[in-house]
């Protein structure tokens, strides 16, 4: 359906059981749990999809080991739980990431983490191997019966150097686990809409549309790019708005202080030898303030971060020259010898932790967890609101089943199927294993005239879904970018087609991680929008503003560096 039908549709049938406002990963978790139940949500964005706080994590689908230090034991074993849960049912884009911790000394960190287990918090301090051993073994023990990954293992310091020289010498030992990272979270929380969809196609999802008030039984919505309005009466209102919760309750009418945001940043570096001194592993390290920190190898660069600082309004979280030196001096302590510069970061990106309001003296202490928050109808609005507070993408599902079920409650509508095994998008029948992998593609291979290493490279882009991206590539002649010949001109034309791309931007940052590697010039700029233009009935002036625009904006919210020809390596 296209976006202009979407809003007709919505226009035609305005009353609806539940709207759920912004689709981020909590949002989209939510509406694929309802339309599984036979819900017919409506799911709105003031933006694309998965552009807040979801697109801007650290890629890891984990357990948590830093939240065992806070006591919040039980989200660090329902986080274990969704992690294998998600290399199971998303076997394309999840996957199992071995992890480093160079450790600097003993038994640090045993007494404040003894005061915060006692409920007493106390400021982070250097973690020691003894407390780290502690963390490990809570995690072997808590995934024992599910035995999807190897346990932990302590290495010595002199193994430990002699496999990684660059390491910092200071070292005591290093510790070795295994966790998961997702390559590209914004398009797994697309597949959710679309999943969702076929499952109940009157769902409807549409991005750019925004919630900007209500009264009585109806929420008043804005189309971003059009600027017209539309208005909708529904039963239930979902406040999944992240970061922007209270802001959203506050044009709702209701105001809140549910929301203690904190902004984290992260860099995308461009060099070999850190990303060589990786040795395919995360390395997941303590900052001299007591910041956990964390760095991997991602699609040929280094992804790392983070930072955690309060702010209050998430539309102005940007990431700052400080931050950048901050990740890039916290890298320096743990491989002091490798030659590393701002020249190397092709990308930075920012987000905001839709952490609750907290007390907490530190960033570090406020609770990793998530709840539902039920503001009840009033004389002004006739709806309830549920605010949904927290969550982690590795969290998403258990969460939206959580949320889901309080939504059928107050429905009076019983739940017919549970998401517990439901692969996701192009992880159904994903061929996980070499030999099934293999078949999979000599199949496809003997279908068309595709070859080996194009349909390889699908594969691992889209999953499964390739099968659909393979049939509309060779149902006409396709060729190569010009100007990066990794993507075809009809699978750009798919993606635009199929994948609700409103605009530019949505299509070189969320749909493709063109942008996010630092693969973006001006005339691939152009030679996409050239591509694109006819599906989404652009004029040419409209054209050129969408190339001016993501122009400035990759310039100045992403920090990249943009060349007229392909970028120059170092
Ligand atoms: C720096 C950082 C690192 C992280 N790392 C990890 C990690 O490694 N692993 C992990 O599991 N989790 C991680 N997280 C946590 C995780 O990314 C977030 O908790 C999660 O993405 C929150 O999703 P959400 O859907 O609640 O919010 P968001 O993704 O922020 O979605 C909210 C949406 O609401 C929309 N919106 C706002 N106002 C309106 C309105 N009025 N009308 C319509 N739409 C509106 C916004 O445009 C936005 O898209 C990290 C988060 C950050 C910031």
């Amino acid at each position: 359906m296209k976006r202009h039908d979407i809003i007709q549709a919505m226009r035609e049938k305005p009353d609806i059981p539940v709207l759920i406002i912004g689709g981020g990963i909590n949002g989209a978790g939510l509406y694929r749990e309802l339309a599984l139940q036979g819900v017919a949500a409506c799911l709105v964005d003031k933006g694309d999809f998965m552009s807040g706080a979801s697109a801007a994590s650290s890629h890891m689908i984990h357990g948590g080991l830093r939240y065992l230090e806070n006591g919040e034991f039980r989200l660090v074993k329902e986080s274990l739980a969704e992690r294998n849960r998600l290399l199971k049912n998303a076997p394309h884009y999840v996957q199992p990431l071995p992890t480093t911790i160079p450790l600097f000394n003993w038994s640090s960190g045993l007494i404040a983490a003894g005061f915060n287990f006692l409920g007493r918090r106390s400021k982070p301090s250097n973690r020691g191997a003894l407390l780290i051993k502690a963390g490990l073994s809570m995690y072997d023990f808590y995934t024992r019966k599910q035995s999807v990954m190897p346990e932990h293992s302590f290495t010595s310091r002199h193994k430990s150097l002699a496999a990684r020289p660059l390491l910092n010498k200071k070292i005591v030992c290093t510790a070795t686990y295994y966790d998961a990272w997702i390559s590209y979270p914004e398009r797994l929380g697309l597949e959710l809409i679309l999943d969702a969809e076929t499952a109940h196609p009157n769902c409807k999802a549409i991005n750019y549309m925004r919630a900007d008030r209500a009264n009585g039984h109806t929420v008043y919505l804005t189309d971003t790019l059009s600027g017209e309005h539309l208005s909708i009466q529904p039963q239930i209102v979902v406040n999944a708005t992240g970061a922007w919760i209270d802001f959203t309750n506050a044009a709702l009418t209701r105001d809140t202080q549910l929301i203690g945001g904190t902004k984290g940043s992260h860099l995308i570096i461009d060099n070999d030898e850190l990303l060589t001194a990786l040795k395919g592993q995360m390395i997941y390290f303590e900052n001299a303030d007591g910041r956990v920190c964390i760095m991997f190898p991602y699609q040929g660069r280094v992804l790392a971060g983070s930072t955690d600082i309060h702010i209050k309004n998430p539309d102005e979280a940007i990431c700052t020259p400080e931050e950048m030196a901050y990740i890039l001096e916290s890298i320096r302590n743990v491989f002091p010898e490798v030659r590393l510069s701002e020249q190397d970061v092709v990308f930075r990106y920012c987000g905001v932790r839709p952490l609750p309001h907290s007390k907490a003296s530190t960033t570090g202490q406020i609770s990793r967890d998530h709840n539902c928050e039920i503001i009840p109808a009033t004389g002004v609005i006739k709806f309830p609101i549920y605010a949904l507070i927290g969550g982690k993408w590795t969290t998403f599902r258990a969460f939206s089943e959580q949320v889901a079920d309080k939504v059928l409650a107050q429905l009076g509508i019983q739940r017919q199927t549970d998401t517990y095994d439901i692969p996701i998008g192009g992880g159904l029948n994903y061929p996980v294993t070499d030999p099934d992998r293999q078949a999979w593609i000599k199949t496809r291979q003997a279908d068309g005239n595709l070859d080996q290493t194009r349909i390889e490279t699908l594969l691992n882009r889209y999953g499964t879904r390739s099968a659909a991206f393979i049939e509309y590539l060779q149902a006409q002649q396709d060729t190569p970018l010009e100007h990066n010949a990794d993507y075809s001109r009809r699978e750009i034309e798919f993606i635009a087609t199929y994948e609700r791309v409103s605009r530019l931007s949505d299509l070189v940052l969320r749909r493709t991680s063109l942008a996010m590697i630092g693969n973006i010039t001006i005339p691939l700029l152009q030679e996409l929008a050239g591509i694109i233009v006819p599906i989404l009935d652009w004029s040419d002036d409209e054209m050129q503003v969408e190339i001016d625009r993501t122009i400035q904006l990759l310039k100045q919210h992403y920090g990249m560096k943009l060349k007229t020809e392909e970028r120059e390596r170092n």
